[in-house]
């Protein structure tokens, strides 16, 4: 038996060095305190320059393609050029990248194809159609959007159902529903009250969608912590301190769960319509909800878009998940062309790189987002190595039903 002074000893730590040199230096050897000032403290550190590099050594891989051939079922190649209080309100388009220059990343990640579900509305929509769809018939299928900026009209809810039929018509593959509808889009289309989601003017458009098979994309809510004060206790604070206008925290705004159970009743209203709810049906901190919610309305469906971080942080009850839901989970990544601002959804060959590594292996503690820093909270992630009948329908049967392609 050796006693506590004997034992430090034998580390070459003496007890006076330990007080002389404060708690930051108890664990040094004696040997590096003559380079400790003798009124050292704790030195603070900002968090924007905290960049700690794992010193963890595990093994890694790299996937470079994907196992099989996927549809990316959740990408912006185009937005409105014109948009206020969070609203699109211009059909014209602004493309992000030429299809040509998506084609190559595409083909070098096994990407057989991408949706573009902000392709917009009347002409703008019909144009984005042509340049992408038409040109490279497989490869794009575009989306259409509400015209909110017709919202004021009171025919509006007669207008919009036709209007996805017109969409239909000009090759829309499925209705895109931004989280404009709960948060931002309200009675006078920027201010008054905000718009529910459940609100029955937009019935004839699921209605409309129902009848042409054309699958409802929604985003409903976002990341719980959105919903909760921007400060210390935040899991997402620096993310949502650069950008501020994400927090739905106060104001008007309503909670997390009150705009799910609004989503859910659009559900339980429309069996006929299907609804693919995105980023992992925005609660996937709780993917007990969201089975609750699959489990409620077999005209759900999710995409895994923009929350691997999510889903790889619990990666034992992710791969129950995907076990459990694996013909309703769709591969999608948010990718946007340039959009270098959020790094979780670049488009880019690295981001394609970590959601194969995510699906098909079990490395562990790895970067969820090609960036210094996790850009929506400070963890890494782990592997759910699904099987391969599994993949194959989250990469792309899944989706080839949904946008009813023969496979
Ligand atoms: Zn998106």
């Amino acid at each position: 038996m050796i006693n506590r002074r004997q034992w430090l000893s034998g580390l070459g730590m003496t007890f006076g060095a330990a007080v002389h040199a404060g708690a930051a230096a108890s664990s040094r050897p004696a040997s590096q305190d003559a380079t400790v000032p003798q009124n050292a403290q704790p030195r603070p550190l900002a968090l924007v320059d905290y960049e700690p590099k794992s010193m963890l050594q595990v093994h890694e891989t790299r996937v470079e393609k994907a196992r099989f051939p996927a549809i990316d079922i959740h990408t912006h190649i185009s937005v409105s050029t014109k948009s206020e209080s969070g609203i699109e309100l211009a059909p014209e388009r602004k493309y992000l990248g030429t299809a040509e220059e998506l084609l190559q990343v595409m083909d070098r990640k096994n990407i057989a194809a991408m949706v573009n579900l902000t392709g917009g509305f009347d002409h703008g929509l019909a144009e984005a159609v042509t340049q992408y769809d038409k040109r490279f018939p497989g490869r794009f299928f575009t989306f259409t959007e509400p015209c909110y900026s017709k919202f004021k009209q009171p025919n509006y809810p007669r207008v919009q159902g036709d209007a996805i039929e017109q969409a239909y018509r000009d090759g829309a593959r499925g209705l895109k529903i931004l989280k404009t509808l709960g948060l931002y889009l309200r009675e006078n289309i920027t201010s008054g009250t905000l718009v529910k989601i459940d609100d029955p003017r937009f019935d004839p458009t699921w209605d409309a969608c129902g009848q042409l098979n054309l699958p409802v994309a929604i985003h409903v809510s976002d990341p719980i912590a959105f919903f909760t004060p921007t400060d210390r206790f935040n899991e997402r604070y620096e993310e949502l301190n650069n950008h501020p206008d994400w927090s739905f925290h106060g104001h008007d705004f309503p909670g997390n769960a009150e705009l799910l159970e609004a989503r859910n009743r659009v559900f339980a209203r429309h069996p006929k319509t299907q609804f693919l709810v995105l980023h992992v049906g925005n609660f996937s901190e709780s993917l007990a909800n969201v089975s609750q919610s699959l489990d409620r309305f077999p005209n759900m469906s999710v995409d895994i878009a923009a929350r691997i971080g999510e889903l790889g942080r619990q990666p034992r009850t992710a791969r129950k998940f995907f076990d459990k839901y694996q013909d309703r989970i769709l591969f999608g990544t948010d990718a946007t062309p340039h959009g270098d601002e959020f790094p979780q959804q670049v488009f880019n060959e690295k981001l394609y790189e970590i959601y194969y590594r995510f699906l098909e292996t079990y490395d562990e503690y790895f970067d969820y987002a090609p960036a210094k820093i996790p850009p929506q909270g400070r963890w890494r992630i782990y592997g759910v190595d699904l099987p391969e009948p599994v993949l194959q329908k989250v990469y792309y049967e899944n989706a080839a039903r949904l946008l009813r392609i023969r496979v």
